[in-house]
Formats: C-alpha cells, structure tokens, sequence
C-alpha cells in the first residue's frame, strides 16, 4: 500500500515539518566551520560542472571548425602577400613582425 495517498493533509504538514526540524538538528550540530566547508564544496562541485562544460563547449568547437584553434597566417605588411611562418616576406623580403 502507498502511505502517501493515505496520508491526511494534517500528517502531510506534521511529516514535513519533522523533516524541517531534523534539518535544521543537523546544521544546528555543525560548526560554522564545518557549515562554511559544506558550502565550499558545494561550490566546488559547481565549478568543477562548469569547467567540464567549458571543456566540452571547446572540444566542439574544435570539431566543428578547427581553423577557429589555428594561429592566424601572416601576411606581409609591406607588399600583403601570406607571408607563411618565417622572419622575412618570401615574396620581397620585408621583416615580418
Ligand atoms: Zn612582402
């Protein structure tokens, strides 16, 4: 038998705020010490959530354009043409920064 669909309204509220007494029993045990550590790992594990989102967010990224991840290519400031990836313009021999 299901005892909740037993339950009146009265035993509803009563069982809910047992549950809200026992609560607040527990955080009333902890230190501030330990309640401030309860909250930091609660934190954490947020951060953590968002870190492994950003990972994948950038994983995709990737595989949907890899030329995004790829350092732009040169170009000559003196004639424009793509330098490629040395000193000097191979085309007329500028500096390249
Ligand atoms: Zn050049």
């Amino acid at each position: 038998m299901d005892t909740n669909v037993n339950m009146t309204p009265e035993e509803m509220q009563q069982a809910l705020e047992k549950a809200q007494r026992e609560l607040q029993a527990t955080l009333d045990k902890m230190t501030p010490e330990e309640r401030a550590q309860a909250e930091m790992n609660a934190q954490k594990a947020i951060a953590e959530d968002h870190a492994s989102m950003q990972a994948l967010l950038d994983e995709a990224a990737k595989a949907a354009g890899g030329e995004i991840a790829q350092p732009k290519p040169k170009f000559c400031g003196n004639c424009g043409a793509p330098a490629g990836n040395g000193q000097f313009c191979a085309y007329c021999g500028s500096p390249l920064n």
